[in-house]
């Protein structure tokens, strides 16, 4: 406890100190709206106008930070949203200053999370393994004093949550826990509606059965469960249980084999040859609940087989109601069919820096070659699928405003906690303090950058952006291009990471002495 209250004394001195200088080159940018799908593929021959540097400015004063005391700790009205890759992390180890900047923000009590467009593992095995490669314990900042003898956290004691746990961590499928009790959460996050609002009348995905892939499809089975799901169906069931659904050899027919599981329900074969020959009839009164029904389907990160999966899903989007097997005319109609399966991709990323000397497919580009396929199905009349006029799908991840939504909603949460824990010592009018301000840390000008200055915050929120040099974003060859290369303007570019919290602590009024 004295180790506590040592460090809030420091906390409370280091207010009132000057501003720590920031060592790198500091632009302040305008902002410019752009595109969701394929924005990654915007780094290559993008338009946009001129760069204006200016010097930084701090914030006018009334923003700077509230006084603290020793028994009254000073509430943050800004907060952090660090992505990682290209951020905190280059090819899997730490870039230098990011576990310092962590602890720092850890130490003044200064909310954070984390928002990545990577994915394909449960939230808990990656926020694991990220602590492990940034090298913070579990109570780093807060130390074993954190921890009451029961194990319990003490709220007296700065740092009283984890720097990094599933709290404050947000990967590109982690929205669709949205899902499990408001099937139309999301949509309500997409347009700016707070679902709150609804009076939680509407019914959930979690009884109801979906389809899911990704790169393991098998893996993903297992993160959609732990989520809540019930019952999660995956295109090897449905490969094994109709083999003629798909024509061809399987290219992943052992991986097929070994992860297929019975399908809760046969397929309503109606319609078509299949039905013909199975001895059907194009069925009418037939008791629908005896068959496969599925509600939606979520791609949680790249599928491998693209061939079986698109096959799959566009099955399902002529399917009468979600009844795999059926076709629905309408559903190649202008007007498109009414209450058919919906589609979520995680990530619209199209292209993602690898090893590979040229960018490689993302996600993105899997969303993009189901939506292609689908344009030369349906009617020309009908929206693209995916559009939000289409109605079918619904894009997450950066710089989608979905993801942005659940992350707000997610970092309010977490801050919440952190002034609960300090609430014997916070002053009420400290507590209720709004968060005015959350920086977003990228290395993406297409993702990172482009989905905070697009994002509105129904709160009231401002998401500045801050682009750093250490990942996507490539100076030189910015430089040799040209204004062109950067379609959406950061708030400020800097260096790395420090430089990016420092710019932001000091724009703040806040110590920045890591
Ligand atoms: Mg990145």
């Amino acid at each position: 406890m004295a180790a506590c209250r040592s460090r809030l004394d420091r906390l409370a001195t280091s207010a009132l100190c000057a501003r720590a200088p920031v060592p790198t080159r500091c632009l302040t940018l305008s902002g410019r709206s752009g595109v969701a799908l394929g924005s990654s593929a915007g780094a290559h021959g993008l338009s946009g106008t001129k760069l204006q540097p200016q010097w930084c400015a701090t914030r006018p004063q009334q923003q700077q930070r509230q006084f603290s005391t020793p028994t009254s700790p000073a509430i943050p009205r800004f907060a952090f949203a660090f992505d990682i890759d290209g951020v905190l992390l280059h090819v899997n180890q730490p870039i230098p200053g990011a576990t310092a900047a962590l602890q720092h923000l850890h130490r003044h009590n200064i909310p954070f999370i984390f928002l990545t467009n990577g994915g394909g593992r449960y939230e808990a095995d990656r926020v694991a393994d990220l602590q492990q490669r940034l090298g913070l314990t579990m109570h780093s900042g807060g130390g074993s004093s954190a921890l009451t003898a029961s194990g319990a956290h003490d709220p007296n004691c700065a740092g009283p949550l984890p720097v990094l746990s599933t709290a404050n961590f947000v990967q590109s499928h982690t929205p669709f826990q949205e899902l499990l009790d408001d099937a139309a959460g999301l949509d309500d996050a997409a347009t700016g509606a707070d679902n709150s609002s609804d009076g939680g009348g509407r019914s959930g995905l979690r009884d109801q059965t979906i389809l899911v892939t990704g790169s393991d499809a098998a893996r993903v089975r297992t993160i959609a469960e732990r989520y809540g799901f019930r019952n999660v169906v995956i295109p090897a069931d449905i490969l094994a249980a109709y083999p003629a659904i798909y024509p061809f050899n399987p290219l992943l027919k052992s991986v097929y084999a070994e992860t297929a599981r019975p399908l809760p329900k046969p397929l309503l074969l109606e319609g078509g040859s299949l039905a013909v020959q199975s001895g059907d009839k194009t069925l009418s009164g037939v008791d629908e609940s005896q068959y496969l029904r599925i509600a939606a389907a979520f791609v949680f990160n790249d599928p491998r087989d693209w061939a079986l999966d698109i096959q799959i899903l566009t099955d399902l989007l002529q399917a009468r109601r979600g009844l795999l097997g059926t076709f629905d005319p309408a559903s190649l109609s202008a007007k498109g069919s009414e209450g058919g399966t919906r589609l979520f991709f995680s990530n619209s990323d199209l292209l993602w820096a690898a090893k590979y000397h040229l960018p490689r497919f993302g996600q993105g580009a899997f969303a993009a070659a189901v939506a292609g396929v689908w344009a030369q199905m349906a009617s020309p009349e009908q929206p693209p699928l995916l559009s939000p006029k289409g109605g079918r799908t619904t894009l997450l991840g950066k710089p989608n405003a979905a993801t942005y939504r659940f992350a707000e909603r997610t970092l309010r949460q977490y801050r919440a906690s952190l002034l609960e824990a300090h609430a014997s010592r916070a002053s009420p009018a400290a507590k209720d303090a709004p968060l005015q301000t959350v920086y977003m840390i990228g290395d993406n000008p297409d993702s990172d950058i482009a989905g905070a200055n697009q994002f509105s915050s129904a709160h009231g929120t401002d998401w500045c952006s801050v682009l750093v040099e250490t990942g996507v974003y490539d100076p030189a060859r910015h430089r040799d291009s040209g204004d062109d290369y950067l379609r959406h303007r950061p708030r400020s570019i800097v260096s790395d990471v420090r430089a990016a919290v420092r710019w932001a602590l000091q724009r703040e009024g806040w110590p920045a002495d890591f």
